[in-house]
């Protein structure tokens, strides 16, 4: 196949300083939880990326000095020559792909709570650590620490430019960076050259990219990564005034300009809480105000929204986090006109949350995310089939349809059975929830591999009984009959049933889901899961017209969401759709339509009116499974090898987990593990020990 012509524009290159990219597609900085603490890893998948077809491929934030320590998130790092080596790793696999390498240099300024470094922090103003309520200060620099701050970063620069890097990113951005502290008036006090006019607080920005430009200017492209728009009014920086003015001021200096809004719960909005392109009206003044290249993301997936950006002149190049994550060959595969097979991104920071929980992330859509090195799991790359096995597939939700997906790829025979009408399980009923369309897309990315694999057969309406797996008479099957919502309120805090809860009393969100509703009035959501799934239901029902009270033992509603960005996304909508949140409170009884409360500080009971929506825990479907253990023998009499149990009727858990083992059953079929107890390929350390040994 080739490309259809439309998308031309996005294959041309663009000169960024010194250094020429082969096209407009750049992969901007993102945090994978690897870094420095899984090199091999974080290498493995930038490759990954390159292979791709990405023209630029850029390192995390990669901190250069002890002072901007960001432990504990295994970033990259690069305070000394010591770190150049694993850097130049990363270097050389990019440019085997044609492609070029950038790095952002980081400090994190008044955020760095320096757990690690245990320098004392520094930022413009002394003010306390706002990095999770760190117990410690950041104390105000002095016109000496500036020269020295300024010293460290241009040193950076150089020992990146020796790893072999094309581009540097001067960092401004997330309202988390030494030059973004400075630039904000409610963090920057000062009196002197450096605090006060907006030319002022500009400055440092200004010298560290003159100081790159001059140190490293004549090989490398400098980028400057700047957030126009603090999102939060006039209390911090707007695209319509400072934000503008402060580009307009730099405007010709750096090689190329890489805008975004801030914080970073901003920037990477959930699909949830925007679409694709959202960036836009913040950004796409900036074009107006410079001749040198401009770049911004936006979870941008097709092809079309693209070309449609880079036409209407609002940037340059197609920057991109996620997109490239959930396909890391996107760029190829518009190239080679195959459309359908990529992979889009379906906006649920489950790739954030990884990185925050300070883990090698993990993507919903693309199982192979961060397993390139330590599975040898390629994106586009399957061995082939092992055996001529028969595989059934029961359940089509993500993990039935990922594993007949990978399967089928493999080569073997699938039969995938779904009991209900449509295809997607949890996806395809989650999807229809408010502002959560995006997630289908987990489902139509399977789906339309699936019709083109001949040696997959699907079959819908078809509940499959242990007898009728029998009489099918596979050589292996593969149960993601998924899971159920429990009605009963047991979860993390209840540990024995309800008083009361029943089905005319308890909508869990199955019921919801399948369109069953209390009477019209209140209701009381018991959101003990900390997740999305209280916030949604209390959000549908809430639109519909009920008086919700969201009842959560947590500190906070959605406590869990912190992790993928969307926590105070959650809170402010639900205050404004007017739902009562009670944190830390849990529920003790239901009793002629009140339920009973109980504040968890201070033991102190009270009442509301209405149905309970309990959203607390779900339980396997794997009665198939046992249906089948119980006749062990009539499974070995028909010569079926293998029964096991996949995704959600194996360990109820996150989508992402679903596809994951979907996609590990389907891998792992005929294959060893060779790695031991270990799953994975484990590093070998070198290590340098004391006392002589
Ligand atoms: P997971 O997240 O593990 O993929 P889901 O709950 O999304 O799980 O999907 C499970 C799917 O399995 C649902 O679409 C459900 O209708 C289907 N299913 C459950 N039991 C059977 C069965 N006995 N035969 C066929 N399909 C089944
Ligand atoms: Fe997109 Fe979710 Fe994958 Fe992140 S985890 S890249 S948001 S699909």
């Amino acid at each position: 196949m080739t490309r259809d012509p439309r998308y031309d524009v996005l294959f041309e290159p663009v000169k960024i300083g010194p250094v020429t990219t082969k096209n407009r597609f750049y992969q901007v900085p993102h945090c994978n939880g690897m870094g420095r603490l899984h090199p091999d890893g974080m290498i493995a998948m930038r490759d990954v990326k390159a292979q791709g077809g990405w023209g630029i491929v850029s390192t995390e934030q990669c901190d250069f000095h002890p002072t901007g320590d960001v432990t504990p998130f295994s970033e990259t790092r690069l305070w000394g020559d010591m770190d150049i080596p694993y850097l130049a790793g990363m270097c050389d696999a990019v440019h085997r792909q044609g492609s070029l390498a950038a790095i952002e240099l980081v400090h994190n300024g008044q955020d760095s709570g320096n757990i690690y470094s245990r320098e004392v922090p520094i930022g413009p103003a002394h003010r306390p650590v706002t990095w999770r309520n760190h117990p410690v200060q950041a104390r105000a620099m002095s016109l000496q620490d500036i020269r020295e701050f300024r010293r460290w970063h241009r040193e950076g620069a150089l020992r990146a430019r020796d790893a072999g890097f094309d581009l540097v990113v001067v960092y401004a951005g997330h309202d988390g960076t030494m030059p973004a502290h400075f630039l904000a008036r409610r963090h920057n006090d000062r009196t002197d050259e450096y605090g006060g006019s907006l030319e002022n607080r500009l400055r440092l920005y200004r010298e560290l990219l003159e100081d790159t430009l001059e140190a490293v200017g004549d090989t490398m492209g400098v980028i400057a990564r700047f957030a126009v728009d603090e999102m939060i009014g006039d209390a911090g920086l707007e695209a319509g005034s400072e934000g503008r003015d402060a580009i307009e001021m730099l405007a010709e200096l750096p090689d190329m300009w890489d805008v975004n809004v801030s914080d970073w719960s901003n920037d990477s909005m959930t699909s949830r809480f925007a679409q694709e392109g959202y960036q836009e009206d913040y950004i796409s003044f900036v074009k107006q105000v410079t001749t040198k290249p401009v770049a911004a993301v936006g979870r941008y997936t097709s092809p079309d929204a693209m070309v449609s950006a880079i036409r209407r002149g609002i940037v340059d190049l197609i920057g991109a986090a996620r997109p490239s994550i959930a396909d890391p060959f996107l760029p190829r595969k518009i190239e080679e006109g195959r459309l359908e097979d990529i992979r889009e991104c379906i906006g649920c920071n489950i790739c954030a949350a990884w990185n925050n929980l300070s883990a090698p992330s993990r993507c919903t859509q693309n199982p192979t995310f961060s397993e390139e090195w330590r599975k040898n799991w390629h994106p586009e790359q399957i061995a082939h089939k092992g055996s001529d096995a028969h595989v059934l597939v029961v359940g089509a939700g993500p993990a039935g349809l990922e594993a007949a997906h990978a399967l089928g790829k493999r080569g073997y025979t699938v039969t995938l059975a779904e009991a209900r009408r449509e295809l997607g399980g949890r996806v395809t009923r989650e999807s229809a929830l408010p502002n959560l369309n995006a997630w289908a897309r987990v489902r139509d990315y399977r789906m339309g591999q699936i019709v083109n694999l001949a040696n997959v057969s699907t079959y819908l309406e078809s509940e499959l009984s242990a007898s009728d797996v029998l009489e099918l008479a596979p050589d292996h099957v593969a149960l993601a009959t998924g899971s159920h919502w429990r009605r009963d309120g047991i979860g993390r805090s209840l540990r024995s049933a309800l008083a009361g809860a029943d089905r005319d009393t308890s909508f869990c969100p199955d019921d919801i889901m399948d369109g069953r509703r209390p009477p019209k009035g209140s209701v009381v959501i018991f959101d003990d899961d900390h997740y999305y799934m209280g916030s949604v239901m209390a959000e549908l029902l809430a639109g519909e017209g009920y008086g919700v009270t969201l009842v959560t033992p947590g500190l906070c509603v959605a406590q869990w969401t912190e992790f993928t960005l969307e926590q105070g996304h959650i809170e402010r909508r639900l205050v404004k759709l007017g739902v009562e949140i009670l944190a830390r409170h849990s529920v003790v009884s239901i009793d002629a339509g009140n339920i009973t409360i109980q504040n968890l500080l201070t033991g102190d009971l009270s009442q509301r009116p209405g149905a309970l929506v309990p959203v607390t825990m779900r339980l396997p479907n794997d009665s198939l499974y046992h249906a089948l253990m119980a006749d062990a023998q009539a499974v070995e009499a028909t010569g079926i090898q293998s029964v096991k149990r996949i995704g959600d009727c194996f360990g109820p858990a996150t989508i992402a987990a679903a596809v994951y083992e979907g996609h590990r059953y389907a891998r792992e079929l005929d294959a060893q593990n060779a790695f031991g107890n270990v799953p994975f390929k484990t590093v070998k350390y070198d290590l340098e020990l004391g006392g002589g040994r």
